[in-house]
């Protein structure tokens, strides 16, 4: 293996405690805490671990966090009061729904309620419209695609002139990502399901970011030697030598990666604690702006 490996683990630590450190500041200069609302409509068993673990890093950070828990038959116009509501809120800075809501909910309608000072997820389509045009600097930029800037602004820290390539186009990772690498001045190319010879569109990238959530799909070869590699993928694989019965791996096929790639993320260890990290220092960001 020759590849640094960008340790997420380590790097969302860091700014885990400096988010408190800037809280246990405000408190003691008097200004009000940051407070998290969460939203969780239903008994998605992920939905409801992810929120628990948003609450627990809430109360780590110093951040006050409120949970509102919904029955999955609530209607639109009861989730959406809600929201309005906590928009009132003098006590939420930061409010999130978290996805996917149950079905014959409506998440974009939901989240156009949502005040975009409020908007910690950075969802609101006036927030993500803002991250594709010049002009207004949106309020929040998505917690997943700023981790994924993070990481790479500490082994790159000017993307200008660089080819990006990213694998895959969602609302949640690809396009954000590939927004903010075109904000970084880098050639950007999506990449997508009917996308034509993906490999020699990878090997062409200095940075490539992959999100399409199918396990080791990138393989060595379709990397350029030297290229920043960010693995967004979490999938899940059986292995019986676990006692889960399963293991965690990324879209990139991870041993052989490392030994082209100049820098690449693990999986688990990378990405996945960025998120919540970023959703704090969002939550503080809110906080300072309200
Ligand atoms: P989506 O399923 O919403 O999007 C996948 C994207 O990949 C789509 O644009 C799709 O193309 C593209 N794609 C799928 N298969 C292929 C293929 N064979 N070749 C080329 N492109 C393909 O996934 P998400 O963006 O939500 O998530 C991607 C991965 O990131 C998942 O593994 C997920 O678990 C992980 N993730 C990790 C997070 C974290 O670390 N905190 C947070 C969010 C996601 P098309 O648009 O044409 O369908």
């Amino acid at each position: 293996m020759s590849a640094n490996i960008i340790d997420g683990k380590e790097i969302s630590l860091k700014i885990r405690e400096q988010v408190a450190q800037k809280i246990s500041e405000r408190k003691n200069s008097g200004l009000t805490i940051p407070g998290l609302a969460t939203i969780l409509v239903g008994e998605n068993p992920a939905s409801q671990t992810y929120v628990r673990s948003k609450h627990r890093a809430c109360e780590e950070a110093g951040i006050n966090s409120f949970g509102f828990t919904l029955p999955a038959d609530t209607p639109q116009e009861k989730l959406e009061t809600l929201i309005q509501e906590l928009n009132e809120d003098e006590r939420v800075h930061g409010i999130l729904v978290q996805s996917p809501l149950p079905k014959g909910l409506d998440e974009q309608k939901a989240l156009s309620v949502l005040s975009i000072k409020k908007d910690v997820d950075g969802f609101h389509p006036v927030n993500i419209g803002r991250l594709a045009q010049k002009g207004p600097d949106p309020l929040f930029v998505s917690c997943t695609p700023a981790g994924v800037m993070v990481l790479l602004n500490h082994v790159l820290p000017s993307l200008e002139g660089k080819n990006a390539v990213v694998l895959g186009r969602s609302n949640i990772v690809g396009m954000p990502v590939a927004l903010l690498l075109v904000r970084a001045n880098a050639t950007v190319t999506i990449c997508h399901s009917r996308t034509h010879d993906l490999p020699a569109i990878a090997h062409s990238a200095d940075v490539l970011v992959a999100a399409i959530g199918r396990a080791e799909m990138v393989r060595g070869d379709w990397i350029k030697p030297g290229a920043v590699v960010i693995d967004v993928g979490i999938n899940h694989i059986d292995d019986k030598s676990q006692k889960k019965g399963y293991r965690l791996v990324g879209d990139v096929a991870f041993d052989e990666a490392s030994d082209v790639a100049g820098a690449i993320t693990p999986v688990p260890g990378g990405v996945g604690p960025m998120t919540i990290a970023m959703l704090l220092q969002n939550t503080l960001h809110a906080a300072e702006i309200s």
